[in-house]
């Protein structure tokens, strides 16, 4: 039993065309128009090819591309910090291990010359007595002298060390 109806037409690519090309309908020639109008498969083509044609120009508009030259500006500042990333990435990882080993080696020194220094009560004992100022001198002093004495050692305990490493960091 062979079907009667039609779903083709010739006049089919000429509709998908002219929608495409966004002419449909108002710069279409008269005859295609007449066409359209009395054939349901050239009308449905027009349709729904014009609801796809306004759907790609909104995507199109919305979806809009910045100028190419800021697309490669952009993939060349990419690709350069990645190249510096990696370049680096080496050195950043020794830089971790080192600032590891350095605070384990101050735990370990801190752990290890907290005993000695106990067990060497004689040699601070010695180094108290070389100071210009002894402590017997400092408890019956004034405590801005106390404050000073106290201030100096502490600066000097800070700012040695600062001062060693950022004379060693240049080199
Ligand atoms: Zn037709």
């Amino acid at each position: 039993m062979a079907s009667d109806v039609v779903t083709v037409c010739r006049f089919e690519d000429d509709v998908l065309t002219a929608v495409r090309a966004g002419c449909w309908p108002p710069r279409t020639d008269d005859d295609l128009q007449a066409h359209v109008a009395g054939c349901p498969i050239c009308a449905e083509v027009a349709e729904v090819g014009s609801l796809l044609a306004d759907e790609w120009e909104a995507a199109r508009i919305e979806g809009a591309l910045p100028h190419a030259s800021l697309v490669w500006w952009r993939a060349e500042l990419r690709a350069r910090e990645d190249a510096v990333r990696d370049a680096t990435w080496p050195v950043r990882s020794a830089h971790v291990v080192a600032v590891g080993c350095v605070v384990a080696l101050l735990a370990a020194l801190g752990w290890v010359g907290a005993d000695w220094l106990l067990e060497q009560r004689a040699w601070l004992a010695t180094f108290v007595s070389a100071l210009p100022v002894s402590p017997a001198e400092l408890r019956g002093a004034s405590p801005l002298l106390v404050g000073a004495v106290g201030l100096a050692v502490a600066c000097s305990l800070v700012i040695a060390p600062v001062a060693l490493y950022l004379a060693l960091a240049r080199e």
